[in-house]
């Protein structure tokens, strides 16, 4: 049998990187944080790392990859990892890269994703091609926007064109989305190739600035102010969702992995987040997909009220990544979930 402790590791020191590499280290790994000069400190005092290993800029990736490879590590990528080395970049990574790299084209073009999802029979927001059709409140998207950045709402043509109007420079592509009013859900799994079996790991939501404080502020104060919406996030909260949404929820996951291995060779697998809003009809429109760990599970690092359910110990996302790749190595099965 493979012995596990022949591997290491390894992620971005940013993001998910604490509970990955202490997840790592529960199940007996010895872990590697890259991190940004400077950046070291979380992760000395958290005690995550048996290795740090210090670059200027995410981007010089590529120039420390060579140890990891002489490690023998396996990288765990998280949305940092993607957002500072590139969707594209990514296809060019050598070390063992833990997940699809595939599955990244179509979570990264915002038509192919929506032909995912609704492949998936998932319910979308409607999409307006043309700011003249707008005939509902509407959220409107910079594609590439960090955290929702700039993102306004308008309620016709005429505001969209007024608002518009202060992003004079903008080159990027815009994406017009119906606006659903309803709670925010953001849902985790974890879908592992080994057993074919899909767990729901947890829900959170975002905690944005200044989106989540405008209700602290009388609606008269929040027109004479003049204050505009913005989604920066800035942390996230746990949530638990009422019970009977649950048989839901699952389907929902399993008809996106199964879908998704239409896409790809081996599909989407390990962990991934919808990203929706659940309206008052308990309908769950999905905006978004993310096809790895999201920030999101970052308070379950002792477990979620769902993973306690299943799992008798501790088990965060980034501890049960660990966990696949333990018994895949054991079992001889790592070409089925590195990507
Ligand atoms: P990510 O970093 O995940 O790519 P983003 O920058 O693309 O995020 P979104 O997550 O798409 O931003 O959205 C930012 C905020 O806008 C979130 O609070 C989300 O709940 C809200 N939002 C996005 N789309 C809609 C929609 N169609 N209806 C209502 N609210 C929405």
């Amino acid at each position: 049998m493979a012995n596990y402790k022949d591997y290491k590791i390894a992620t971005l020191g940013s993001h998910t990187a604490l509970q990955i590499l202490k997840g790592a280290k529960d199940e007996g790994f010895e872990t590697i944080a890259i991190c940004k000069r400077g950046n070291t400190k979380p992760y000395e005092s958290y005690k995550v790392a048996d290795k740090i290993i210090e670059v200027d800029d995410f981007k010089e990736y590529f120039q420390i990859e060579q140890q990891l490879i002489d490690e023998k590590a396996i990288i765990i990528p998280h949305g940092s990892f993607v957002a500072y080395i590139g969707a594209e970049e990514v296809q060019n990574v050598k070390a063992m890269h833990y997940g699809s790299k595939g599955i990244l084209e179509w979570e990264s073009d915002r038509s192919k994703e929506r032909k995912w999802l609704l492949d998936a029979d998932l319910k979308l927001p409607k999409v307006f091609d043309s700011p003249e059709d707008i005939d509902r409140p509407v959220i409107i998207k910079f594609h590439g926007a960090k955290g929702g950045q700039g993102y306004f709402l308008a309620n016709s043509p005429e505001e969209f064109h007024e608002r518009f109007k202060e992003f004079p420079e903008t080159e990027d592509q815009i994406a017009i989305q119906e606006y659903i009013v309803g709670v925010p859900v953001y849902s985790h799994y974890f879908f592992s190739p080994l057993t074919d079996e899909l767990e729901v790991m947890g829900f959170d939501k975002r905690y944005e600035s200044n989106a989540d404080s405008i209700g602290r502020i009388a609606a008269k104060d929040q027109v004479d102010v003049g204050i505009r919406t913005t989604y920066t996030i800035t942390g996230n909260v746990p949530i638990v969702l009422r019970e009977s949404i649950l048989p839901k929820i699952f389907e929902m996951g399993e008809n996106v992995v199964k879908a998704s291995q239409k896409l790809t060779d081996k599909g989407l697998y390990g962990p991934f987040c919808l990203e929706g809003i659940i309206d008052p009809n308990l309908d769950y429109f999905v905006f978004e997909i993310s096809a790895r760990i999201v920030a999101g599970t970052n308070p379950y690092i002792n477990g979620s009220p769902y993973t306690r359910l299943r799992y008798d110990e501790p088990m965060s996302t980034g501890r049960r990544i660990a966990r696949e790749i333990k018994t895949a190595i054991e079992s001889d099965q790592l070409d089925k979930i590195l990507g």
